[in-house]
């Protein structure tokens, strides 16, 4: 019989094939997304999920005409690898029409696969080992593992919750202020390790818009300390009360300094269709669109050229989306008032936040596993959103974007909630 030389070597040397010796050393500082986790069990038990943030109703008829349009006239090999020209002109259409900012969509724009691959290709693109990242938390739970994967290291600030009913989200101007300005490590030079700040505005999952006096400060931290900021605006569009949307990019002296990312996925109701985009000065964009080149080559042919027309839509259909939330929000939040849940009211995007502190369970894992077992809600429990779990142990978030009937349940179901005493 034939025997490998190889494996006779390796049994010789007893050299071990433990699993972890194929790992990355990366991969053992962060876990699996608990908001898809959370969208699993919802499914097991039944629930009703508003956990995940994708809408359970249709798409606008118009972009899906356009897009089976698009297979149908055979728009199905690899785009352009940053972008196809027409979702590309439409973005720097939209960006001027509704910023003010000026973008050149042959030098200035990466069409990725979601925003979700923008953010990773720009953090990829623009961090070396050593760097740090400034987040508020809590978090967009990706951002730390993005941060993570591209050598960076996140340091977070922490946003803190209103003290009454109406309040703001806010953060502490000497917090954020320490975090640009620390030096890690035995290399210590005069220069801080900060590279950016990932900045997301409407907030998830707080819900908060980021006021210009706020952007201001940030502006002046990013100029003092030679940061980017890298800023993540997917909810651009979902706004409540008369908030209105800043673009970072868009206050003086930013312009060359930030990284513009936005998609598809939230304003057009197509979470599944992974286009999105990174809009930045022409040497990052660059950079960012070899990452891109190389980690995915391009984003799906036809829906770019869906996202054309998408991004063509009248103000009218912005308007109606978000009067469609702002229902939604109220549709939900009394009766998670009603059943006991202290509610942050957002101001934008689709989520609320609430505080579970009178239902008295030890803390939100436990009590996200009785509401998905024994009430059938699926809800994302706060820590996922914190570095460390404890801070988020009395919250945990809910997603509205559900059709009213949808709610409904979900009201109906609320009202068996029990505290545990
Ligand atoms: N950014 C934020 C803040 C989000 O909440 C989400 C989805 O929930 C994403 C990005 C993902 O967006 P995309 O579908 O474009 O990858």
């Amino acid at each position: 019989m034939w025997a490998s030389p190889v494996l006779a070597l390796l049994s010789m040397t007893q050299v071990s094939a433990h699993p972890k010796h194929f790992l990355s050393d990366k991969v053992e500082h962060f876990t699996e997304s608990v908001i898809r986790e959370m969208t699993r069990q919802a499914m097991q038990y039944n629930a009703v999920n508003l956990a995940q943030g994708f809408p359970d109703f249709s798409a606008p008829a118009e972009i899906k005409h356009a897009a089976q349009e698009a297979i149908a006239a055979d728009v199905n090999q690899y785009a352009i690898t940053w972008g196809a020209k027409s979702l590309r002109g439409a973005i720097a259409r939209q960006m001027q029409e509704w910023q003010g900012i000026e973008v050149d969509p042959e030098k200035e724009i990466v069409v990725c696969c979601g925003s979700t691959e923008a953010m990773i290709a720009t953090l990829l693109a623009v961090c070396n080992k050593g760097d740090e990242v400034v987040v508020f938390e809590p978090f967009y739970e990706n951002y730390g593992p993005d941060s993570i994967l591209s050598g960076a290291k996140p340091r977070f600030v922490s946003l803190r919750p209103p003290q009454r009913a109406g309040g703001e989200w806010t953060f502490d101007e000497q917090e954020l202020r320490e975090a640009f300005k620390h030096q890690t490590g035995q290399h210590q030079t005069h220069h801080s390790k900060t590279k950016a700040i990932i900045l997301n505005t409407p907030n998830n999952p707080t819900g908060k818009v980021f006021s210009r006096k706020e952007l201001e400060l940030i502006r002046d931290l990013c100029v003092e300390y030679n940061v980017l900021a890298i800023t993540d605006e997917i909810y651009e569009h979902i706004l409540y009360d008369g908030s209105e949307h800043i673009s970072i990019a868009r206050l003086d002296g930013m312009r060359e300094r930030t990284i513009t990312i936005n998609g598809l996925s939230k304003s057009y109701s197509v979470t599944g269709w992974r286009v999105g985009w990174a809009v930045a000065p022409p040497a990052i964009t660059n950079a960012i669109r070899k990452v891109h080149d190389f980690l995915t080559v391009g984003a799906p042919a036809p829906f770019q050229e869906a996202g054309a027309v998408a991004l063509s839509l009248p103000a009218s259909y912005y308007r109606e989306l978000a009067d469609r939330y702002r229902m939604r929000r109220d549709h939900l939040i009394p009766a998670l008032e009603k059943a006991g849940f202290v509610c942050y009211r957002p101001r934008g995007a689709y989520y609320v936040m609430t505080d579970i502190s009178a239902f008295g369970f030890a803390n939100d894992v436990e009590f996200a596993s009785y509401l998905v077992r024994d009430i059938g809600i699926a809800c994302v429990p706060g820590s996922s959103f914190y570095k460390h779990p404890k801070d988020g142990s009395r919250q945990v978030r809910f997603a509205f974007c559900k059709k009213p009937e949808t709610l409904d349940e979900a009201a109906l179901r609320l009202e068996k909630v029990r505290a545990r005493r």
